[in-house]
């Protein structure tokens, strides 16, 4: 699109107008937005048209549409979190990533929906109804960045923006045949992302190829001194990187596949797909070998610790007095702020936020806090050794992103546990701090699946260039890209 944006054969009016009118067509069926403003992108298009006619474009993807997460903070739109409790607030400000997209000419199609408060993987947490995968209706979309992963699946929007703290960025990615990206931690800057976790979550790119994501990557990332974990150095050159990886040649980088998540608990044709992506690395020159991480086999209890203690914590700013929803105690004559505020929560989270806080309350209550939360820190410094241990051996590490296919919606969601497993080989990277990309490794039983590529914080581009080489030779065996298979929206315009 950035091409034909250059060589005029089409406008961004033209472009961000045929996207807004496939949200029209598919999205009833997809629910992937929360909010669409076509007011708002047909005008930063028609000002990005009328710059690059003065020959001034602001980026190389200055023109080409996005959709973005709406636990992003967008000033002069809707922010809800995919809550009731912040139903109603537009925030005063932008995330500084979309103060970025915004600068770099890029129109912001809408808001995409989400489990509430970034909690789940399957976006059937959201309280304004679950996203469908495109792939097939019936299923979810992965989560909690469901939208943004369909959005893009469906050719509703071409770029997007997820976070990712658990996986939320590359499961979605998995399930609906797309690329998703979680950066170093720093890497992108958290400022105006709304917190569940601080320590852990990532925004990222959420794309239809590598190289897309290695533009948006570099858009988005780099130092901002607005947020006091963001790392103060120029990052990797990731578009070298994904180009030089599609040239396919792997020779001399290490790959490991991590013992602890390619065993029990996949699916059969998951682990099938993983197994040939791994060999189509080793034909192109790379070295296969099989690497121990033990401590990983505690990473999803060690991260629903730290997590809900983090998010219990953040979420304690939502008191009806400042953002959202406001809900007044029934049958109370003077409520006071506690009764309101009692009130509000009730109203205004769902139960699996409610049970996160209360998850993270009682891990960080006194008398409970060395034995919980105090022990998790102590397995996720375990965590971030094994990958330094790893590391030493190996250029990047590899295993399924997720261990099934998409799931039918309403499977798994009154059973957190079955819900929570989801997350198996995607936290360990959150923990540590590590970049992560998902790239489609192929269909099994007639459904996407994926395969991560994992590097050594800062180490970025080293994603692109494995993830860039993957793409590349399998796309070549597919005959084209796996989305232009997806079947549930077959026949729309
Ligand atoms: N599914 C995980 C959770 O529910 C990860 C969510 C995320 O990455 N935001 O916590």
């Amino acid at each position: 699109m950035a091409a034909a944006l250059a060589d005029g054969t089409t406008t961004s009016v033209a472009l961000t107008q045929a996207h807004l009118d496939r949200i029209a067509a598919v999205d009833g069926a997809v629910h992937a937005f929360l909010h669409v403003d076509a007011e708002g992108a047909l005008a930063a298009a028609a000002r990005s048209d009328e710059r690059r006619a003065e020959g001034a474009t602001a980026s190389p993807l200055d023109g080409v549409p996005i959709a973005v997460k709406d636990v992003l903070a967008t000033e002069g739109l809707p922010t809800t979190c995919g809550s009731r409790i912040l139903e109603g607030w537009i925030p005063p400000y932008d995330a500084t990533v979309v103060t970025r997209l915004r600068a770099a000419g890029l129109p912001i199609l809408g808001k995409t929906n989400m489990d509430e408060f970034a909690m789940g993987s399957s976006t059937e947490h959201s309280a304004y109804g679950p996203t469908h995968n495109p792939w097939d209706l019936d299923r979810i979309p992965g989560g909690s960045g469901g939208g943004s992963a369909a959005a893009v699946a469906a050719f509703e929007a071409p770029l997007a923006l997820g976070t990712d703290t658990g996986g939320s960025i590359r499961q979605p990615g998995a399930v609906t045949g797309t690329v998703g990206v979680k950066p170093t931690y720093g890497g992108v800057s958290r400022y105006g992302l709304v917190a569940m976790a601080n320590s852990l979550d990532q925004v990222g790119p959420v794309t239809r190829t590598v190289m897309d994501a290695a533009l948006l990557h570099e858009l988005i990332g780099g130092h901002d001194p607005r947020d006091s974990t963001s790392v103060d150095q120029p990052l990797p050159d990731l578009v070298g990187a994904a180009r030089r990886g599609a040239e396919g040649d792997m020779s001399g980088v290490r790959v490991g596949v991590i013992r602890e998540l390619t065993g029990e608990g996949y699916q059969d044709g998951v682990l099938a797909r993983f197994e040939e992506a791994a060999d189509v690395l080793v034909a192109a020159g790379a070295e296969l070998v099989e690497v121990s991480c033990p401590s990983f086999v505690h990473a999803l209890a060690t991260y629903y610790l730290i997590m809900p203690c983090e998010a219990s914590s953040n979420l304690a700013k939502f008191d009806a007095m400042r953002y959202g929803l406001r809900v007044l105690p029934e049958g109370v004559d003077s409520p006071s702020a506690e009764d309101v505020m009692r009130a509000t929560r009730d109203a205004g989270f769902g139960d699996e936020v409610k049970r996160r806080i209360i998850l993270g309350t009682y891990a960080l209550s006194s008398g409970y806090y060395d034995a919980y939360y105090g022990k998790a820190q102590k397995v996720r410094t375990l965590i971030q050794r094994d990958f330094a241990a790893a590391f030493e051996q190996v250029d990047v590490l590899i295993s399924p992103t997720s261990p099934t296919t998409a799931f039918k919606l309403g499977e798994k969601l009154d059973d957190p546990l079955a819900m929570y497993l989801n997350d198996l080989a995607t936290i360990p990277a959150n923990l540590a701090g590590v970049p992560g990309i998902s790239v489609p490794s192929g269909l099994a039983d007639g459904l996407p699946a994926g395969i991560q590529v994992l590097a050594p914080a800062l180490a970025d581009d080293r994603l692109y260039r494995v993830g860039a080489a993957l793409e590349a030779e399998l796309t070549g065996r597919w005959g084209g890209p796996l989305l232009d298979r997806a079947p549930a929206l077959e026949g729309t315009p």
